[in-house]
């Protein structure tokens, strides 16, 4: 789509700035936002640690927000701000909604729904299709999630190594098992 004043990077910045809170809270750093008539009314980081619930994702917190904004669970003139490909929660929630479009910033080839690993936002038996534009501000977004992972991967290995106790003749029935650090799916 053409857009001369970049108003698709000016939107994923702010949805950059709420996957940094997520970062600084030890979240999976996405964040989302919602816009309606070039204003955004809702925004939201994933907070899925924070409040317990494997449901808090950006996305579903910011639709949530930008429904009590509307005061509507129609959501069809509004455009959903991603800086990772949504998931099938997600993009579930999108599709319920009403939502026009769909923008997002990092791809997830294993478990996107937007046309990465399936495309339910453009599933042709279901009720609702909505416009997906990729690709916008996808390094940074990328980078961000990197970096998370990667720093969790060497704290885990640094906690590994200060809680294995070194006592004799105490190992765990069938020896030491070195633990193999799995990729975090998200
Ligand atoms: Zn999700």
């Amino acid at each position: 789509m053409d857009d001369p004043l970049n108003l698709d990077g000016r939107f994923m910045q702010e949805a950059l700035r709420q996957a940094r809170r997520a970062y600084d809270a030890a979240e999976v750093p996405v964040g989302a936002v919602v816009v309606r008539g070039g204003k955004i009314i809702g925004r939201a980081f994933n907070q899925v640690e924070l409040l317990k619930d494997a449901t808090a994702h950006a996305e579903m917190l910011a639709l949530t927000q930008a429904q009590s904004a509307v005061g509507d669970w129609r959501l069809t003139d509004c455009t959903l701000y991603v800086t990772k490909e949504p998931c099938p929660m997600c993009a579930g929630a999108v599709v319920h909604c009403r939502c026009a479009r769909v923008v997002f910033g990092a791809p997830d080839p294993k478990g996107g729904a937007a046309g990465g690993a399936l495309n339910l936002l453009q599933f042709p038996t279901l009720n609702h299709r909505c416009e997906i534009t990729s690709g916008v501000r996808s390094e940074e977004c990328t980078t961000l999630l990197r970096q998370f992972f990667g720093e969790q991967r060497t704290l885990n290995r640094a906690l590994r190594l200060s809680s294995t106790p070194r006592v004799a003749g105490s190992n765990p029935p069938g020896g030491f098992k070195p633990e193999t650090p799995g990729e975090p799916d998200r």
